[in-house]
């Protein structure tokens, strides 16, 4: 049965104790009001008739007519209010007792007659009043007595109805309520029973259906993700070159083979574990997670050793992060380090250095001869020449000059890059460097000309500096500064103490370097495009030179303001 048509007879039961509780009472109360009402029809008149004749009685010898007319009168109306037994017969001795008063005269005998015929009517209807009204208590006694059981049993009725109903209706609603909790914690084997054939039941018959299908939603959806995660895992022990991920926690979350390779752990030493603890004991993964912290991380090579072979790693890291569903903000899922295997290219450069160190080594000799030759020739001792040789011979010896000047280059290059470099480093005054520099240029700058001024702090102390590296440094600043002044430019030196270094600069009103250029000013063979002649090899061996000292390069330059190139190395203490 369905709960509306439970409900709709709960309603109707109901409704119908009220209509029997109320149709007894009429019914009773009506039976009262029409025995009472009877008894005074019946009964009363008739005693109040009775006592009339009785009163006429009393006043028949002295008002004959008017006590014989009230007699009449009463009697008439008695005879046609019969209705105890008994009555008839009383009512028939009055008539007959009276009709003899009318026709024979007032006598004693007679009166007496009519005195007791009334009497006896009065005497039956008091009977049947009092007889009457025990009828009438027992009717009303008997009408409580069964209204009290039907009100009893009535409210038996509707206290269970009132007990059962709400929690009937409420009881499977709480439970389908927490059982939509319990799917929305995401318990979807939540079900629902109702054993009863109602609309409840095809509700949980509805809600156990949905649960299932979100069931097999989840399930499904758990499978998909697995698969990705599980061909995400094939792509990443594929890639080449080491890879490995930490959490936002940093716990190591994955890595392929290539990554336990160099760092010489297991699957289980790394994965899971938190990354400052493994780090500990591994001196490689605490320098990854290190520079993955840090910014500058692709400058530095990574050694490791793969087999027996050492190998250099550059490294990158990526920070992961991603906008959850609904949210503006990004959130931090983790890092992933990558590393890139650059030893051959490391190998392939190590051979370029040492063939260019070989070459340049071997052309010394024959550019020493070339010289001397040029100087030979030039030599008016050996002979004169004309006008067009002496030319063509300075033209050779600039030629060979520059020839010398990059061999040079290109040997103090291989040997940085090898670190063969062979630093003598001593107390130097700065002032010494600046002298023997300016000096070395001094002709150039006459012959563009340009001016050379010098700003040179007082007291200024000694440096701890390979002095002719240093001097070289600063005649390639000079060179440079004097090849792109202007004529009549002017350079200015500058010595100053910064902190516990001192700084030497070089400034010139020159063309300036574009932005975009001068982060790549000091890499090797790098020269601004359009700029005459020269290796693009000074300024990287300067900054090799000075950095092999403790020092560093630095350059301020805008487009059409100039430039200032300058170094800084450590004061000497004590
Ligand atoms: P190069 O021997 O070719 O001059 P450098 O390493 O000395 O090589 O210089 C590299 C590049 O830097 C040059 O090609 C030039 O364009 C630029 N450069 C160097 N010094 C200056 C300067 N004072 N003003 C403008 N550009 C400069």
């Amino acid at each position: 049965m369905s709960i509306k048509t439970k409900v709709a007879w709960g309603v109707t039961f109901l409704f119908a104790l009220i209509l029997t509780i109320g149709g007894l009472g009429l019914y009773y109360l009506h039976n009262l009001a029409r025995s009472s009402q009877q008894i005074l029809v019946d009964n009363y008149e008739s005693m109040e008739y009775a006592h009339q004749i009785l009163a006429a009685c009393e006043s028949l010898r002295t008002d004959s007519a008017v006590a014989m007319k009230s007699i009449e009168t009463s009697l008439t109306l008695q005879e046609t209010n019969v209705t105890e037994p008994g009555e008839r017969e009383a009512s028939l001795a009055l008539r007959s007792a009276f009709e003899k008063l009318r026709n024979t005269g007032l006598s004693d005998s007679v009166v007496a007659r009519i005195r007791h015929a009334s009497l006896a009517l009065e005497n039956i209807n008091m009977k049947a009043i009092v007889r009457k009204n025990g009828t009438t208590q027992e009717t009303a006694h008997d009408a409580s007595t069964y209204l009290i059981i039907i009100c009893t049993l009535c409210s038996l009725a509707a206290f269970t109805f009132i007990v059962n109903f709400p929690g009937y209706i409420a009881n499977p609603v709480i439970q389908l309520t927490n059982s939509i909790k319990s799917i929305a914690g995401k318990n979807y084997e939540e079900r629902l029973h109702f054993d009863r054939r109602d609309e409840f039941e095809e509700l949980a018959e509805a809600f156990n259906q949905m649960a299932e299908k979100l069931d097999e939603y989840e399930h499904s959806n758990l499978a998909r993700i697995l698969f990705e995660k599980k061909r995400i895992e094939a792509i990443i022990h594929r890639v080449s070159d080491p890879v490995i991920g930490l959490d936002e926690k940093s716990r190591i979350i994955f890595a392929n083979e290539r990554a336990l390779d160099i760092l010489n752990l297991s699957r289980a030493e790394l994965l899971d574990h938190y990354a400052p603890d493994v780090a500990v004991n591994n001196d490689l993964f605490r320098s990854l997670i290190k520079s993955a912290a840090s910014d500058n991380q692709e400058k530095t090579l990574i050694k490791a050793m793969v087999g027996h072979k050492e190998n250099f790693f550059t490294q990158e890291s990526v920070r992961v992060r991603y906008s959850p569903t609904g949210e503006k903000e990004r959130v931090d899922i983790g890092t992933v380090i990558l590393l890139k295997n650059v030893t051959t290219y490391k190998e392939q450069d190590l051979a370029k250095t040492n063939f260019i160190a070989t070459v340049s080594h071997e052309l010394k000799t024959p550019i020493a001869a070339l010289q001397m030759g040029v100087k030979l020739l030039q030599d008016t001792r050996v002979g004169a020449l004309n006008d067009e040789q002496a030319n063509i011979t300075r033209t050779l010896h600039d030629e060979i000059l520059r020839l010398s000047k990059i061999t040079h280059e290109l040997l103090d290059l291989s040997q940085v890059e090898t670190g063969n470099i062979k630093l003598d480093i001593r107390k130097t005054a700065p002032f010494d460097i600046v002298r023997m520099a300016t000096e070395a240029v001094q002709l150039q700058a006459e012959r563009k000309p340009v001016y050379l001024a010098h700003e040179l702090a007082a007291d200024l102390p000694p440096l701890l500096a390979d002095a002719d590296k240093t001097t070289w440094v600063l005649v390639n600043f000079l060179t440079n500064a004097i090849r792109y002044s202007p004529e009549r430019g002017t350079i200015l030196i500058r010595a100053a103490r910064v902190g516990n270094h001192v700084r030497l600069s070089v400034q010139d009103n020159g063309p300036g370097i574009e932005a975009r250029y001068k982060a790549r000013i000091f890499e090797k063979y790098f020269q601004v495009p359009g700029t005459p002649m020269g290796t693009g090899l000074g300024l990287a061996i300067s900054k090799e030179f000075i950095e092999a000292q403790g020092g560093g390069v630095q350059v301020e330059s805008e487009p059409g303001k100039g430039s200032t190139f300058s170094f800084h190395l450590p004061v000497a203490v004590g």
